[in-house]
């Protein structure tokens, strides 16, 4: 079996050491409960016999009522509120801009503690919503189609900067404490920018949380995790999360996909259907997305949508189709509505669930595939020159 590392190139992992805040704090957002404790006792501040105790209290501060303040949480003495506050921060990313559409939408462009940025978007529907999830700055991939694509991938994000995301809509949307039902953030989508199955830890240890029950309680059968095709990471992904599988497939011809979804090349068509077939907890309850964004001319005949039906033979699937949203220096168009409906009727006509996804706030650019922020990936030299030029500017106010 390929191991991560091994599959993941030029990604900076950052999850496992404990992050810290833009001021120098622990940042507590992000921890599992094991590593929160561990990070109680490692302060001094709580003596291991209390740990697990203060953890669970702590918990329940966090993400139960999304306090971000020690000094509000009564339950614990005032002292240790004091203290905990020195030492620990309880962040969220930055909502350098907040942007909404005319039909709803909203947009927020995230400045993490150094400064990189990614966006994340909420999806109102009449009584509930999803929030479309960021996992990486930037992506590796370089599918033709994306907006993010033409991003050099920057890094991967840490599970407290993925789960912020959620954290941060639900400050935005006064979803705290968890309420029980009515949620206007009732589903997560892991579509936003990056390939979450190249940065799985992170992604894992954040919905872990984020499904914790105790807590900000979203249940797995709400959560979508989109992967263009990571082949030997989608069994894992089902074994350990448990979540709903959507795969960016696209297109039905392996030449095709080469060139549209690159990584194709890596794992081709047959590879990746085998892996969906074998995805654990399958049904005809529990099927998995096929997303298909309609081309014009590239991939969107009836001769490809019959083919498509043909592969999918055997997988309890459903297939969603997705007009293709432009953006500046896009080399595509949209097919035209008469394509995108006979390719549906054709799919659906063999059985298969077949909606045309409308697409949501792409006055603000945040439809599928439009996300991109600022962040460009910089080089060693260039890093070590700014901090040679920081230092200096520095030397130059002491002297
Ligand atoms: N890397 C993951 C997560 C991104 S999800 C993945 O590829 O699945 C974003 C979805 O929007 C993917 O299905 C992607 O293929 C699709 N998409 C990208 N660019 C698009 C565009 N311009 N128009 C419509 N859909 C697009």
């Amino acid at each position: 079996m390929t191991s991560v590392a091994a599959i993941v190139p030029d990604v900076t992992a950052r999850t496992r050491s404990l992050p810290a805040a833009a001021d120098g704090r622990t940042e507590l957002v992000g921890l599992t409960r094991a590593e929160l404790a561990a990070a109680l006792v490692e302060s001094g501040l709580v003596p291991e016999k209390a740990a697990k105790m203060r953890a669970n209290q702590l918990w329940h501060w966090i993400y139960y009522r999304g306090s971000r303040d020690f000094a509000a949480m009564t339950t614990l003495a005032k002292d240790l509120r004091e203290k905990l506050g020195e030492r620990f921060s309880i962040g969220r990313p930055t909502a350098s801009r907040d942007l909404q559409s005319t039909d709803g939408t909203r947009k927020w462009l995230l400045r993490f503690a150094d400064g990189e940025e990614a966006e994340c978007v909420h999806i109102p529907e009449e009584d509930r919503g999803a929030l479309c999830v960021s996992s990486q700055v930037g992506c590796t991939l370089t599918c033709k189609f994306c907006h993010t694509g033409t991003m050099k991938l920057v890094r991967n994000l840490t599970a407290g900067e993925i789960v912020g995301q959620v954290m941060l809509a639900r400050d935005h949307l006064n979803e705290w404490p968890s309420p029980p039902e009515g949620r206007m953030l009732s589903n997560i989508v892991m579509m936003g920018m990056g390939e979450p199955l190249y940065n799985f830890d992170a992604v894992s240890q954040a919905l872990k949380i984020a499904m914790d029950n105790e807590g900000i309680a979203i249940s797995k059968r709400r959560i979508t995790l989109s992967t263009a095709g990571v082949v030997p990471m989608i069994r894992r992904c089902g074994e350990e999360l448990g979540v709903n599988l959507a795969i960016s497939l696209h297109a039905v011809r392996d030449d095709i996909r080469d060139v549209i979804v690159p990584i194709n090349k890596k794992y081709p068509i047959r590879e990746l259907l085998q892996a969906c077939a074998e995805y654990p907890g399958l049904s005809n309850a529990r099927r998995i997305t096929f997303e298909y964004v309609m081309l014009k001319g590239v991939n969107d005949s009836p001769a490809d949508a019959k083919e498509l039906v043909r592969l999918l033979k055997g997988i309890p699937a459903k297939v969603n189709l997705i007009p293709f949203n432009a953006w500046p220096g896009a080399p595509y168009e949209c097919s035209s509505d008469e394509a995108i409906r006979k390719f549906s009727d054709i799919v659906f006509n063999a059985g298969y669930s077949s909606p045309v996804r409308t697409p949501r706030g792409r006055d603000i650019m945040a439809a599928c595939g439009q996300l991109k922020s600022a962040s460009v990936k910089r080089s060693k030299a260039e890093i070590l020159r700014e901090q040679a030029a920081k230092e200096a500017a520095a030397a130059a106010l002491s002297a």
